[in-house]
Parts: C-alpha cells; sequence; structure tokens
C-alpha cells in the first residue's frame, strides 16, 4: 500500500488549518456542500477563537502518476501552550509540511516545532503561504533562502502557495508523495538465536502507539494509533502494555475526519480502535497497544511538566464526583493536563491542576464548562515555589495558602524558563528596553539571516505568565513571537505577599 503520514506544522495563524481544507477539497476527502473554513478544527470552542487546540488526523485518498495513495494527515495547533499535541503528533508520521505566512516570514514556533520535527527525523518540506499578499519578489526569495537553510532544502524547492485561494496546492500534495518516505517496512530484525529472521513488519505481531484519545459514551475510550507492526481487526484480543489493561476490540476505523469503521488497520496506518472500556485511566496517550503483553513498548512520550497550577473546586459540593469523572475523560483528550484531588478548609473537596500555560487554563475551564456542564470556582493561577526549611526539608508548594511561617524557611527556589524572543532587528531596542522591566538575564543572541534574531534569555516562568506576551507583541507591533521551555528551580529573593 502507498501510504503517506504527515504533519502540517508552523506558527499559529500562518494558515495550517486552511492549507488543510484546500487538501481535503482536491482529494475531495470533504464534499463542496460541506466544507467550511478550517474545516479540521472541529470543536465549537476553535471555531469561536479561531485557534486550533486539538491535533486532528485525517485520511484522504488521492490518485497520482496511476497509483492509488492514502494521505494520513495530522493537523497540529501552533500556540506554545499545545506543543504537546505537536510533539505527538510527529511521533507518528514520518514526514513534516513546514509552513511559513509569506508576510510574518520566519517566528518562534516555527523555529520550535521545526526543531522538534528534527528531533523525530522527520523528512520536512517548506512551503511558504500568503503569497495572495505578497508583491515583493525580492522579499520572498530571500525567505525561501531562509526557509531552505532551516530545513536543508534548495531554495528552488521551497513551494509558495496561497491555501485561501488554492494557488499550487496540488504541488503540495505532489511533494508529499515525492518525498516523504513510506512508513517503515521493517522495525527492527529479530534475532531468535538460531538463524537470522527478517520480518516484515505486517508479518509481525501486532503492536500500536496510542497518540491521543478520547471518550465515546457508547464504545468507551476511543485510542488513536499509528499501527507500527502486524494488523487489527474487531473481536481482536490486545493489552495496553502500561497499564495492563486488557481489550477486546469493538470497532477499528479511520479519520475522514468524522470516524468511519474499517474492517481492519494495517501496519503504517493511523486510525482509531474503539475498546469498550469505561475505565478512562486505562488507556494512557503514550503506551503500546499490543497483541502479546509481554510484547516491547514503543518509545512513548516524556510527559510535559505543568507550568502553572491552579485548583479546580465545584461550584456546589455535591459536584465533587461529577467533576472527577469529567477530568478523568478530559485527561483522555488532553494529555498534558495534570490533576490530583486536594481539600482545602475554605473550599471543600477539590483538584489542583497543573497546565502548560495560562491559555491551556482558560481553554480546561471553558471545556469543563461546555463538555460536561460543569461550572468552577478557579483558584489565583500560580507557578510552584520550593520552600527549602531551616533542617534542610524540601516541599513544593502550589498555593499562597500553604506558605510556611518565615521563621521556618531558609530559602526559596521558584521555577525559571529559557526564554527565546525571536523579532526583526529593527526592534530589537524595544525589546531590549521591555526586558529591562522583568527580572531577566540576557544570555545569548543567535542569528537567522540578515533582519532576523533570537534574543535569548534566562527569566523567572512567574514574570512571562501574566501579561509578558502582550507587552512584547506591543512593542514589536506584533512581530516579535517567544518560546519558553523549563530550565530548572532558581533560588529568588521571595515574600508571601
Ligand atoms: P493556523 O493557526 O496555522 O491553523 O491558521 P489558519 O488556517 O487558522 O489561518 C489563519 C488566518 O489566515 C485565517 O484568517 C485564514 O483565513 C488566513 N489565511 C490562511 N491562508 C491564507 C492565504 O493563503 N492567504 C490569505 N490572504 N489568508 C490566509
Ligand atoms: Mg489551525
Amino acid at each position: 500500500m502507498n501510504i503517506r503520514n504527515f504533519v502540517i506544522i508552523a506558527h499559529i495563524d500562518h494558515g495550517k488549518s486552511t492549507l488543510a481544507d484546500r487538501l481535503l477539497e482536491i482529494t475531495g476527502t470533504v464534499a463542496k456542500r460541506k466544507m467550511r473554513e478550517q474545516f479540521l478544527d472541529q470543536m465549537d470552542l476553535e471555531r469561536e477563537r479561531g485557534i486550533t487546540i486539538k491535533m486532528q488526523p485525517v485520511r484522504m485518498n488521492y490518485k497520482f502518476g496511476g497509483e492509488d495513495y492514502i494521505l494520513n494527515l495530522i493537523d497540529t495547533p501552533g500556540h506554545v501552550d499545545f506543543t504537546y499535541e505537536v510533539s505527538r503528533a510527529l511521533a507518528a508520521v514520518e514526514g513534516a509540511v513546514l509552513l511559513v505566512d509569506a508576510t510574518q516570514g520566519i517566528q518562534a514556533q516555527t523555529i520550535a516545532n521545526l526543531q522538534l520535527a528534527k528531533k523525530e527525523n522527520l523528512k520536512i518540506i517548506g512551503v511558504i503561504n500568503k503569497i495572495d499578499l505578497i508583491n515583493d519578489l525580492e522579499k520572498l526569495e530571500s525567505l525561501k533562502q531562509e526557509i531552505a537553510k532551516l530545513t536543508g532544502q534548495k531554495s528552488e524547492e521551497i513551494l509558495t502557495v496561497s491555501a485561501k485561494t488554492g494557488l499550487n496546492a496540488e504541488k503540495v500534495l505532489e511533494k508529499i508523495i515525492k518525498d516523504f518516505p513510506m512508513p517503515a517496512r521493517m522495525t527492527e530484525v529479530i534475532q531468535s538465536g538460531g538463524p537470522k529472521i527478517d520480518l516484515l513488519n505486517d508479518e509481525k505481531p501486532f503492536r500500536a502507539l496510542v497518540f491521543d484519545s478520547h471518550f465515546d459514551v457508547y464504545k468507551g475510550v476511543l485510542a488513536y494509533i499509528k499501527v507500527v507492526e502486524g494488523e487489527l481487526s474487531k473481536q481482536k484480543l490486545i493489552n495496553a502494555l502500561a497499564t495492563r489493561a486488557k481489550i477486546q476490540v469493538l470497532e477499528t476505523g479511520i479519520f475522514k475526519p468524522e470516524l468511519v469503521p474499517v474492517e481492519k488497520l494495517v501496519s503504517g496506518e493511523i486510525g482509531y480502535v474503539a475498546t469498550g472500556l469505561k475505565n478512562p485511566e486505562l488507556i494512557k496517550v503514550g503506551d503500546t497497544l499490543a497483541a502479546n503483553p509481554n510484547a516491547k513498548p514503543l518509545p512513548g512520550y516524556h510527559e510535559p511538566k505543568p507550568m502553572v497550577w491552579a485548583s479546580f473546586y465545584p461550584e456546589s459540593a455535591d459536584d465533587f464526583d461529577l467533576l472527577k469523572d469529567a477530568l478523568a475523560k478530559l485527561k483522555l483528550n488532553d494529555a498534558a493536563l495534570h490533576y490530583e484531588s486536594e481539600t482545602q478548609e475554605a473550599l471543600g473537596r477539590g483538584f489542583r491542576l497543573g497546565f502548560l500555560g495560562m491559555l491551556h487554563l482558560d481553554i480546561t475551564a471553558e471545556r469543563l464548562k461546555r463538555e460536561y456542564n460543569i461550572s468552577v470556582v478557579i483558584t489565583m493561577p500560580t507557578v510552584s515555589y520550593r520552600i527549602i526549611d531551616k533542617k534542610g526539608g524540601v516541599k513544593e508548594i502550589f498555593t499562597p495558602a500553604d506558605w510556611p511561617d518565615s521563621s521556618f524557611i531558609e530559602s526559596i527556589e521558584e521555577p525559571w524558563v529559557k526564554l527565546g524572543i525571536l523579532v526583526p532587528t529593527r526592534y530589537l531596542g524595544n525589546v531590549m528596553k521591555l526586558m529591562g522591566n522583568f527580572r531577566s538575564i540576557y544570555n545569548h543572541t543567535d542569528y537567522l539571516g540578515l533582519d532576523h534574531l533570537i534574543l535569548n534569555f534566562d527569566m523567572p516562568l512567574s514574570d512571562i505568565l501574566v501579561d509578558f506576551h502582550d507587552r512584547l507583541k506591543s512593542v514589536s507591533e506584533g512581530y516579535a513571537s517567544m518560546n519558553y521551555e523549563f530550565s530548572g528551580f532558581r533560588t529568588g529573593d521571595l515574600i508571601k505577599l
């Protein structure tokens, strides 16, 4: 079978979901009358806010050069709070289309997502979008060169498209077919004491990576999988290796993007399996599903570290169990969400939740309300602090209520991040001036082509959380963009107010 699995990655708003629309149209996956803008943004919340929150897989069929192809596309979010969605999608595919908005050029998430794709050894093709908005051909040429340098292509290989008008969108499909490799036919050679046996993946016992999931009232947990070896069909007995859950397969299917049952999924394919499991905790994203309970687990994912903490309490104490159930189900669909139960005197029983950022928190509260009809009281978001007491004990606290009396405290540590700010050279002065208002430490500068720099700083996470991003945008007229990652705890001169 001719299969290509790929993602579209880019900075937020560079047109990933719109390019996906054109690919869905050209391949006839979505009928014209059903088509709407950013079709793959299926959640109401995504449509209202105009952003992609969830990765969304979709299968397209396409005939090219007399051959039939199956193209599995995973559309991904661009906002830094949802990077975990991107990294999981990357592990399920062989190629990445790196999309760059011609009017914006390369931005922070362009680089951050490109680096993630390189780490997964994906084949990468650069595509410039929104060329309907560009007249300056010289500028376009230099952007091509910048992108080619990043992707390791020749600059004449960089495609220029308009996802809006559809100009050159077919060329993207053609390049995907030509440049992206087939899923591996052989993952490893089996050496079983005697003579060496080379087994094709199709012939091996079933193994698949779970890259996402959601809860279905009728079919239980649906696991989104990339089949690495063997094949899977209804009735088969399989195992979730990490949780030891036994699964009798209710249904196998593909994303069109709505769920469509198929008789079987074979190695290299992306699809879903309905497990019938009612307990959401039995399927973990990153786990391996396998025919053999003692099979070797596939490399999973590093669970992301929560950055921001807030406690969620049900408005009505009777709803505690509802909230608990809702969080378990939401976690299936949002693997970056972290939660554990806690009790506070004033608020009763609730949960402490960990998020990747403020937008993630905001979206989670909104999804609880919309998808589970639960209203919650949310405490003030905060980073966590490590309190080192006079006896050398260390305690991580997540709420000011747990801050000990100062007589017990030897020192306090707070989380720091490595912050990269990508900025056109002409805003350099403004950005440096802004940074002077924060507890930031300048580290070094990377030069990206002629008029772009990445300024690297170390900074306490709490300084970034509130309005830093808005202020960065305003001093750079929207042109600067940022990316950050946790770098460790550092001692700070901190008191509770
Ligand atoms: P995403 O965040 O990368 O998924 O970006 P979207 O696909 O949601 O697009 C962001 C915005 O850019 C939307 O308003 C699109 O209509 C617009 N857009 C996308 N592609 C093009 C294009 O080729 N030309 C123009 N003029 N606008 C585009
Ligand atoms: Mg999108």
